[in-house]
């Protein structure tokens, strides 16, 4: 046997991810990997595999990753808006 992988209890929460139950291992370049089926907040089911969520690179569905950019995308009309004003004055 390999390494093997501690079961993650059913509730726990990475960031945005409540852990459901366990999924079918998926084989990996270094065995197989546990995967973990996951509710995000925003409502949505995904699989997770264990090692992503104890890392904490996989914390949400892409909701969270949606979410931080959007004060970017509301940022970028003022920009452009800035960067779109006439250099002179208008008559
Ligand atoms: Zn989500």
């Amino acid at each position: 046997m390999g390494n093997r992988t501690k079961p993650i209890p059913k509730g726990t929460r990475f960031g945005r991810l409540v852990v459901v139950c366990q999924a079918p291992s998926i084989e990996g370049t270094q065995g197989k990997k546990a995967v973990w089926n996951c509710e995000c907040d925003c409502g949505s089911f995904l699989k997770v595999k264990g090692q992503d969520l104890r890392r904490g690179s996989t914390r949400s569905c892409g909701c969270l990753y949606r979410d931080t950019r959007a004060p970017l995308g509301l940022r970028l009309p003022m920009t452009l808006g800035a960067h779109a004003r006439p250099g002179g004055k208008a008559p």
